[in-house]
């Protein structure tokens, strides 16, 4: 059975594990090409966006695809509406893994904020030094508020940076005693942060609480309406299982 995979997540990256030791299924893993030295992966990989949904809709016909499941970041809003309108328009089944989102717990302190923009002003005017958790696309409204310290961590270094800014290349999972003594190293006072959810990056939250830090929580763009979704690879794959057998009957 055809499979193609969008992907950029730890959930592609295990979806992909459990496809590639499945002789059921002849998958592809596709990945938008942001970061100069992806994970290798152990699935065929295609790079580079298709072209909008009509570019996906004849990849989707050419390429024969059976199942096609999104899983791309949480905040990818653009490609998982793509992947609605393709996957509709070439009938093709889809499935979304939209892992769950954080939650505060007691003790943290945090401000949710519908939009980029909105976190670089809930920062206010006083100077403050921040620690900027939001990938290296998303950096650009903060470039308006010039008079903070900014710490920026992201995978490769941003092409453009607001003034007064540190960066640190790293790829998670992050622990909570590195994230900890990291707050501390750069006398970081509030955290700016996606709700990517998931746990290779929450140790940040669990770090900010204990030192009494405020975060500001970038809410999550709303999933595309009518596509059928879990929260786990796990769960994606026994999707794809039963249509497997459906379609195959064994
Ligand atoms: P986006 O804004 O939704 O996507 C913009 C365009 O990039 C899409 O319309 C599509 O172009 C192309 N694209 C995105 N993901 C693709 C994929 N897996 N394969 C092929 N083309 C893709 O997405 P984004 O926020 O730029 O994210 C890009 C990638 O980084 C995704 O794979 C995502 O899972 C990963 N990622 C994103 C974040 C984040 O915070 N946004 C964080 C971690 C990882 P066409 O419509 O022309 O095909």
């Amino acid at each position: 059975m055809k499979v193609l995979a969008l992907g950029g997540t730890t959930e592609a990256s295990q979806l992909a594990r459990a496809l590639a030791g499945d002789a059921r299924f002849e998958a592809i893993l596709s990945l938008a090409g942001r970061t100069a030295h992806p994970a290798p992966q152990p699935l065929p990989c295609r790079t580079g966006a298709f072209g909008g949904v009509e570019g996906l809709v004849s990849y989707l016909v050419e390429h024969r695809i059976e199942a096609l499941i999104d899983a791309t970041h949480p905040f990818a809003a653009q490609m998982s509406r793509h992947a609605a309108q393709a996957a509709r328009t070439a009938r093709t089944p889809l499935l979304a893994i939209f892992r769950p989102g954080w939650h505060p717990e007691p003790g943290d302190n945090w401000q949710t904020v519908p939009t980029m923009q909105a976190a670089a002003e809930a920062l206010g005017h006083a100077p403050r030094r921040v620690f900027l958790t939001v990938g290296q696309q998303d950096l650009a409204p903060f470039a308006a508020a010039p008079w903070h310290a900014y710490l920026i961590r992201s995978v490769d270094p941003p092409a453009t940076l607001p003034a007064n800014a540190k960066v640190i290349t790293a790829r998670g999972p992050f622990s909570e005693p590195d994230e900890h003594r990291l707050l501390l190293e750069h006398r970081i006072e509030v955290l700016v942060t996606k709700n990517s959810g998931g746990t290779a990056t929450s140790a940040k939250l669990a770090a900010a609480r204990r030192l009494g830090l405020a975060v500001v929580m970038v809410a999550r763009p709303p999933p595309p309406e009518g596509v059928e979704r879990v929260a786990t690879a796990a769960e994606a794959m026994a999707w794809l299982e039963t249509r497997h057998r459906m379609l195959r009957g064994a």
